[in-house]
């Protein structure tokens, strides 16, 4: 039988197509369908519609190997997955009662009053042919179809039954059907650059890598202030994807240097947070344009109490001088937008809180206040140290909300670059 190669997911719940619940389960399923070397070629949710999943289970059986269900699978009238899959592969569906009595066993023995409903029969239908697969954390079983050299797995919605019942079916039918590569990724991240350059330099390594004996391929994706490089390799084992994914790392990182600030995927806060503690460094920080938004991304970290000791925002001229010492000769001169206020903000703060490190920002966020010298997007990040200052104006593009993230983004890169 060929191996299962290619995979279709398909998120079941009309709640899902709301803005308040978001389908995770898919990203659980690729992450272990691509343990197994199986690749996800695309995914959708679909709402609790017959007519709807119908459709959308044919087109994906004409394209994959691999169909897996997730959802739908209740008592309830809404719960449609199962009879969809079975119409659309053309099988009879039928109760198999020795799952009604299970069922039935199992919401008896958890001590409910009343007998179980009868709608919960549905739950015991099963396609002919089907593979019933046990949920131990729920009542709705799995299944699993097979159509030719086609899977169909049909798995529960509930994240909490998916898990266990995903990972047993992995190591069991699912690995015995697959031809035992493995894909392993790995995102890269780093700041100040373009993506079209850092294309460009990629561009070799990529050559080598897609005829590599492990071949490693790369996506690239421009972010709100950061790139991150998508590397996957698939392999005869996890081991030899790995060591392959490994050696490509380096390479990106020979290539790109200190522009790189994670080979594991981390947020830059989480990078720098490593770095202060790998330094025993205590830091603090003054915010005018960002409002906070620095320290509050330093704080998303856990144990960020060992080295974040205090932020301070400082909106207006007044704030500066009051709480960061800046002489308001500076302000008056230069601008409150200004290289040597934001100097003065990193300082000030650095002195006051008795810290390593401070750092100041200021600038215009928008989408008013901006002037012809200083048009909105500038923004003035300064850092310092005891014997260390460095301060650089930014002209950032966006809205309000994306030119504090990219000023939050400089400063703290500033900060790692320093201690890098
Ligand atoms: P059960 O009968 O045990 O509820 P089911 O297969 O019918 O199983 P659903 O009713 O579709 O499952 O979903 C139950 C709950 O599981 C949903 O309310 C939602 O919280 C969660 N859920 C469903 N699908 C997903 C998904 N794709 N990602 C994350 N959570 C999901």
């Amino acid at each position: 039988m060929r191996p299962l190669s290619r995979a279709a997911i398909l998120a079941v719940g009309s709640e899902l197509l709301t803005p308040f619940r978001t389908d995770t389960n898919s990203l659980h399923i690729t992450a272990q369908l691509n343990r197994l070397g199986v690749d996800v070629m695309f995914k959708s949710v679909v709402g609790d519609d017959r007519d709807e999943l119908l459709h959308a289970v044919r087109a994906a059986l004409d394209r994959v190997d691999l169909l897996v269900c997730c959802g739908g699978l209740g008592p309830t009238d809404d719960d449609v997955t199962r009879d969809v899959v079975a119409k659309a592969l053309g099988r009879d569906v039928r109760e198999d009662l020795g799952m009604t009595e299970r069922i039935r066993a199992r919401y008896v023995a958890r001590g409910f009053a009343m007998p179980m409903p009868e709608i919960n029969r549905r739950q015991a239908m099963v396609p002919t042919g089907a593979r019933v697969i046990e949920n131990r954390y729920g009542s709705a079983p799995g299944l699993w179809l097979e159509e030719g050299d086609r899977v169909v797995l049909l798995l529960p919605g509930p994240p909490g039954e998916l898990g266990p019942m995903l990972a047993a079916v992995v190591d069991s039918l699912l690995m015995e059907r697959v031809s035992g590569t493995a894909i392993v990724r790995r995102s890269i991240k780093m700041t100040g650059r373009i993506e079209s350059r850092t294309e460009e330099q990629l561009r070799p390594l990529y050559t080598e890598w897609s005829s590599a004996a492990v071949p490693v391929s790369a996506t690239i994706l421009a972010a709100l202030g950061q790139i991150e490089l998508h590397l996957s390799a698939r392999g005869p084992a996890a081991a030899a994807s790995e060591a392959a994914l490994s050696a490509a790392v380096r390479q990106v990182v020979a290539v790109l240097g200190g522009d790189v600030f994670s080979t594991e995927g981390h947020e830059l806060e989480r990078v720098l947070g490593d770095l202060l503690v790998a330094r025993a460094l205590r830091i603090a920080v003054a915010e005018s344009c960002t409002g906070g938004l620095i320290a509050s991304r330093l704080t998303d970290v856990p144990g960020s109490s060992r080295y974040l000791e205090r932020g301070v925002v400082a909106y207006s001229n007044e704030a500066k001088t009051e709480l960061l010492g800046v002489n308001a000769d500076i302000i008056a001169e230069h601008g409150a937008v200004s290289e040597p206020v934001a100097l003065a903000m990193a300082n000030g703060i650095r002195s006051r809180a008795r810290v390593d490190v401070g750092v100041g920002v200021t600038g215009i966020a928008g989408p008013d206040g901006g002037t012809p010298e200083k048009p909105v997007g500038t923004v003035v990040v300064a850092a310092a140290t005891a014997d260390w200052s460095r301060s650089r104006v930014f002209h950032f593009a966006g809205d309000r909300a994306q030119v504090k993230f990219q000023a939050s983004q400089a400063a703290l890169d500033m900060v790692r670059r320093m201690l890098s």
